[in-house]
């Protein structure tokens, strides 16, 4: 019933297009993935990417290094059991929750398939069936901005998320008006500036921008920063980068700081610990994201399985990483967009994915039950 061996891959995820965000562009990535197998020949996945050493704290390469102390902590555990799991890793290694979350996202998908039950299920179950993404418009021109919020809406998107910072702030405040033009009565608009503004910058776009019906999204880098402006806001402030775990959520909540969060699957250290934030967003009616950084079809997967567990109204998109990317690991079943709500991928239990281990390249690392 044990974690009986981990292999470690280093994938490169090129990006299908340029992805610019304040502090960076999305290049080529490269994510870990790992293949948790247990004593029965059952093969679990996990996956972590971050996406440049610029937009966290955390990077690829650290992932990769801890792993060497956190594998050999989990071999021989029963991957079911995800509370001892986490106990162990914890007691282990303080911090490094992304490195944590490959192995956590591994255990989920594993011991699915050893129960023959989705992940979706054993995570509370699809609430109402309307699972839903979001998709990203890069910073850019308002022409550009507004083409991409127009196609996009055709697609059937209905949460954006546009890209400002790091440039003069009348540049965002034009892309913002240009999208908020095109922008349709169920469509949701969350201006994302990954910390990028200062509170001065972040309190005159909130006032340039006053009629228009749009979140705001980690504006400024720090929670103190945050607190500052949030009186003075027209807008809600949703928590991106500063909500690194289920305490700090708690916090912003019952302060009534944020009124949404973008949640990360591997800033919180992998499923388990999503699915405790998610049974306090959801008992406190803030809404919530179930994306990542960036990552392939395994991120995407278990984003689309948390995500179809929150109420759609309290929903603001799961990562569905097919669009971003030219790899990946399951073309015929990683999730997809249909008709503007994300399909589950269907490839059988875990996170429904068939992944043949060699498209993940060689193994950088391997651990075994000594
Ligand atoms: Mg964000």
């Amino acid at each position: 019933m044990g974690i009986e061996e981990i292999r470690v891959y280093a994938v490169p995820l090129p990006a299908v297009v340029t992805y610019n965000m304040s502090s960076s562009k999305v290049a080529t990535p490269m994510s870990t993935v790992v293949a948790m197998e247990d004593d029965a020949g059952r093969v679990g996945f996990g996956e972590v990417c971050l996406a440049s050493h610029h937009a966290q704290p955390a990077n690829n390469d650290g992932v990769r290094n801890t792993l060497e102390i956190l594998a050999p902590v989990v071999l021989g555990l029963d991957p079911v059991n995800t509370a001892t799991l986490n106990t162990a890793m914890h007691a282990a290694v303080d911090g490094n929750n992304e490195a944590k979350a490959v192995l956590d996202i591994a255990c989920w998908d594993l011991a699915g398939k050893r129960l023959d039950t989705p992940v979706v299920d054993l995570l509370g179950g699809v609430v109402d069936g309307s699972g839903m993404t979001y998709h990203v418009v890069g910073i850019g021109s308002p022409e550009y901005a507004a083409a991409e919020a127009e196609r996009l809406q055709v697609e059937g998107i209905t949460r954006l998320q546009l890209k400002a910072g790091g440039r003069p702030i009348h540049e965002d405040i034009g892309s913002i008006h240009a999208v908020a033009e095109v922008c349709r009565p169920g469509t949701d608009l969350a201006v994302d500036t990954n910390r990028g503004w200062s509170t001065v910058e972040a309190i005159q776009v909130s006032n340039a921008c006053a009629g228009i019906r749009m979140s705001m999204e980690q504006p400024c880098a720090t929670e103190a920063e945050l607190r500052i402006i949030k009186p003075q806001l027209h807008h809600p402030l949703v928590v991106d980068e500063n909500a690194t775990d289920l305490r700090t959520i708690a916090r912003m909540i019952s302060t009534g700081l944020a009124d949404g969060f973008g949640l990360k699957i591997s800033r919180l250290g992998g499923l388990s610990t999503m699915r405790a934030v998610r049974d306090l967003c959801m008992a406190a009616s803030v809404p919530m994201s179930a994306d990542d950084a960036w990552g392939g079809d395994v991120v995407a997967a278990a984003g689309a399985a948390l995500g179809a567990t929150l109420l759609s109204q309290l929903s603001r998109g799961a990562w569905l990483s097919h669009p971003y990317h030219q790899v990946h690991y399951d073309e015929g079943n990683g999730p997809r967009l249909e008709n503007g709500a994300v399909t589950l991928p269907a490839g059988g239990p875990g996170l429904g994915l068939v992944i043949d281990e060699t498209v993940l390249g060689e193994p950088v690392a391997g651990y075994t039950r000594g």
